[in-house]
């Protein structure tokens, strides 16, 4: 039950939508207990920095994120305490067409092991603490929820989305909540998958699934294709798509029925009701394509050295890259079933007007924690593309970042390191395996990274990723990430 209204793909292999920059300067990037252990920690901090002989033209940032540790035991742990509570709720599954049932709570089920394994759960106990805090406020002033006890946690990734997703679990995206202004959105945020939670739609939705599946007249169907001679095999093909049971596709009531609920559930808080009106205006602009990447490939990756090609960004008519146009029918299903935002702000609003009040606030918990988290996750949602081997997704996200913020050590090691990793694959034959190619359902810009990626040689990947660190060395080489990156290019270009 997403929050999302615009976005119904997969979020591990998705249109990367830019992020709204903004900027919060600050020194909060050294990360919880990191020690000397990280390869991103700096060795520079004690004051022993070696300057380089010649004060280079670039300086980089002094600032350096260090991403935050995670704690594999606790995804082990957390996830075996939902695998029992699986298993608790198979045995109260309906009697009735009781394997259908099964299948779809199994489903479910692997899904969400899916988001622990690929460690896509944050386990940072401060951020953990501060969503903790959050929940808190809500149900301290609506004692009712102590009664269904549910569980959030902030998703790794980049996808500027919530989700309910069974067994009591809400993921609140980093990639979400750092395009965030005040805590009364994220209270918002969270009330309303609170909602889904409380008012069964995930459970609702099975039951009506299953229910239509076995129906007479589905049932009846079924076996005149079955006894037809023609087409047998396309038509039930057509038929049984548009029976399965898809947990992101979302009815328009239900999304409604979240929305008013959610601002019931805030009315019993301090939280500014207006943060629902505001949350639902940024969810309207969340995929905007508006990063010129074309222009920053140019500009980023074009050196004295080795001179940016044009026909590095050559579109091939083979590819769908010569045509990236989103094809609208693909997801118009998904689309289809939610209400637009303008029509859920004007739905909501005359709740809101009657409800609030001037004593309410934008920030009730912390908003010094809430500013730095959105920081913190700017920077997470990039490493954690990394991590999942998502290295396309990790270099757009980069390149847009570093266009605001052209001196940032972290981004600059961290392109330095995906170059070498593109590399590395496109010489061992399985480039595919860690960057998308162009398809039609990626937006434009997206889209034509990829066919930039697609259109080097491997001496181009080495030479330009060579070019683009020189400036930066040896100015970064207190940074591991950032030497061990530079010395593997300097290697791949004299081969
Ligand atoms: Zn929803």
């Amino acid at each position: 039950m997403s929050i999302s209204p615009k976005l119904p793909f997969n979020p591990m292999r998705g249109v990367v939508v830019p992020l709204i920059a903004s900027l919060v300067l600050g020194c909060i990037f050294c990360g919880p207990a990191f020690g000397q252990t990280s390869p991103w920690a700096s060795s520079a901090s004690s004051g022993a920095q070696v300057k380089p002989a010649e004060q280079p033209k670039l300086i980089a940032s002094e600032t350096i994120f260090a991403p935050s540790p995670q704690d594999t035991s606790l995804l082990t742990w957390l996830c075996n305490g939902y695998q029992q509570d699986y298993k608790v709720e198979l045995t109260h599954l309906p009697t009735t067409n009781k394997k259908d049932y099964q299948d779809i709570y199994e489903d479910r089920w692997k899904s969400i092991k899916e988001r622990f394994d690929k460690k896509e759960i944050n386990t940072d106990p401060a951020a953990q603490a501060y969503l903790d805090a959050l929940v808190v406020a809500i149900v301290s002033g609506n004692p009712v929820l102590k009664s269904t006890p549910f569980h959030c946690y902030f998703s790794r990734t980049y996808v500027p989305n919530a989700e309910y997703i069974g067994q009591g679990i809400i993921l609140f995206n980093m990639g979400l909540f750092d395009r965030l202004s005040d805590e009364s959105q994220a209270a918002y945020i969270l009330c309303h998958e609170i909602s889904h939670y409380i008012l069964h739609h995930q459970e609702n939705s099975i039951i009506k699934h299953v229910e239509t599946l076995n129906s007479p007249e589905v049932q009846a169907r079924l076996k005149e294709i079955q006894h037809s001679q023609f087409n047998k095999s396309s038509e039930v093909e057509g038929l049984v798509k548009g029976l399965t049971f898809d947990s992101r596709r979302h009815s328009r009531d239900h999304e409604s029925q979240a929305d008013s609920m959610a601002v019931v559930l805030m009315r019993s808080t301090r939280f500014d009701l207006n943060g629902a009106l505001t949350a639902l205006a940024l969810l309207d602009t969340v995929d905007k394509d508006d990063f010129n990447i074309a222009a920053s490939l140019q500009q980023t990756f074009n050196s004295t050295a080795y001179p940016f090609k044009k026909k590095w960004l050559k579109k091939e008519d083979g590819l769908f890259g010569g045509h990236a146009q989103v094809q609208k029918s693909e997801f118009s299903d998904s689309l289809k079933t939610h209400p637009s935002c303008p029509q859920r702000i004007q739905l909501l609003t005359p709740m809101v007007q009657s409800w609030n009040s001037g004593q309410r606030l934008r920030n009730v918990v912390d908003s010094g924690k809430f500013n730095q988290l959105r920081e913190r996750f700017k920077y997470e949602v990039i490493e954690y593309t990394y991590i999942s081997g998502d290295y396309s997704e990790n270099l757009f996200l980069s390149l847009e970042m570093l266009h605001d913020r052209p001196n940032d050590s972290y981004l600059i090691a961290g392109i330095g390191r995906v170059m070498n990793g593109m590399y590395e694959a496109q010489k061992g034959h399985r480039l595919s395996k860690v960057v998308d190619l162009p398809a039609p359902g990626y937006a434009p810009n997206y889209n034509l990274l990829l066919q930039f990626i697609q259109n080097l040689y491997l001496e181009d990947l080495a030479s330009i990723n060579y070019n683009f660190l020189t400036p930066w060395h040896p100015q970064l080489d207190h940074l591991k990430v950032f030497k061990t990156a530079y010395d593997q290019s300097a290697k791949a270009v004299a081969l």
